[in-house]
């Protein structure tokens, strides 16, 4: 199978460009084609000659991108599903607000570590998606984006699976992101969220990125996490966070940590004095988020004023905190809740 064009860096087509004898700018105008018009065909390109197209359709795919099933909820959330060549199905959200919208993008299909508190985890692990299907998740959501003249603005890879547990893919699809040449999003305007993967994130640590880290915490004692999140017992509390200590930050950017309320589970003055003392030395901000109650899953929600009392209990203590509000609930497609309504199988 060819490689697709859209997981193309600008320096690898520039170079194969050059094999084929052609001049430089020929990059600029094959990306703005792929990337800008979002073309589905070589045919397409008609400022490329017949000639050249011919010999990229023999290096490179494209692919018509996915048609899209979408639900949206009734707060304006849209869970964007498609069906890939293998039948399985991923998922992406766009959660708009007032100023931004943000499109939370699925790295595999299901997921292994099987957080108690996370629906996606009931539908057991499937496969890791290649670095076009992540791309394709972007370029679907910013057509249907662009249908109501809106921009996609945020990018979180927040959906189904763990990004790190699929690296390369992720990566891959991240320095696509990022090139001007390409899609051009701002570093800043990106952000990885991870279940404390630490060989993930002492390999991104490396890559100079700069993107916007989270960090699914949602319990800082030992005993209470691995309870919680099976990652835990691989990668624990001191392990995680001394890598976190080294991740490199620019001055004014913080790790975000998420903390899932549970009811009654961790939200005691003990669990807020444990996390204070967790994050102690490291530039970051936390993001309280109410459970979201599913069938199947014996935790409960937590009251709004047990949320408040926790979060008031992080402030007294200088921890810049705020609590998110689950979006798109009738439509599953709050935090942790990706998977398929009714069957269980993505
Ligand atoms: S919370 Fe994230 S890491 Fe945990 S099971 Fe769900 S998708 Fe996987």
């Amino acid at each position: 199978m060819l490689p697709s064009i859209r997981t193309c860096l600008p320096a690898e087509l520039e170079a194969v460009l050059a094999e084929m004898g052609e001049k430089k700018y020929r990059m600029a105008q094959i990306m703005r084609w792929v990337f800008a018009e979002r073309a589905e065909s070589w045919d397409e390109m008609t400022n490329i000659s017949k000639v050249l197209r011919g010999k990229l359709a023999e290096r490179f795919e494209l692919l018509p991108l996915p048609v899209p099933e979408e639900h949206v909820a009734k707060d304006g959330t849209n869970k964007i599903a498609f069906r890939l060549s293998d039948n399985s199905v991923v998922e992406a959200v766009l959660i708009p607000t007032e100023d931004r919208l943000t499109l939370c993008v699925s790295s595999q299909v299901g997921c292994k570590f099987n957080c108690a508190f996370c629906r996606t985890a009931t539908l057991g692990f499937f496969r890791s998606l290649t670095a076009d299907e992540i791309i394709q998740q972007v370029m679907v959501a910013q057509k249907v984006a662009a249908r109501d003249s809106r921009r996609i603005t945020n990018l979180v890879f927040m959906g189904m699976g763990e990004p790190l547990d699929n690296y390369e893919n992720v990566v891959r699809a991240l320095k696509v992101l990022l090139a001007p040449e390409a899609f051009d999003y701002s570093r800043r305007k990106i952000t990885l969220s991870s279940v404390g993967h630490v060989p993930g994130l002492r390999a991104l640590a490396q890559e100079g990125l700069g993107i916007n880290l989270a960090i699914s915490l949602h319990a800082a004692s030992d005993e209470l996490r691995s309870q919680i999140m099976p990652a835990n017992r691989i990668w624990a509390l001191d392990e995680l966070f001394e890598t976190l200590k080294r991740f490199p930050l620019d001055q004014r950017q913080r790790i975000t940590f998420e903390y899932i309320i549970i009811k009654g589970l961790n939200h005691s003055a003990h669990d807020a004095n444990l996390l204070v003392k967790r994050l102690h030395g490291i530039p970051s901000k936390v993001n309280l988020i109410g459970f979201n109650a599913f069938a199947g899953c014996r935790f409960e929600s937590p009251s709004e004023s047990e949320m408040v009392e926790f979060q008031e209990r992080l402030l007294a203590k200088g921890l810049s905190t705020s609590i998110r509000l689950a979006r798109g609930d009738d439509e599953l497609a709050a935090c942790g809740q990706l998977g398929r309504k009714g069957d269980g199988t993505p």
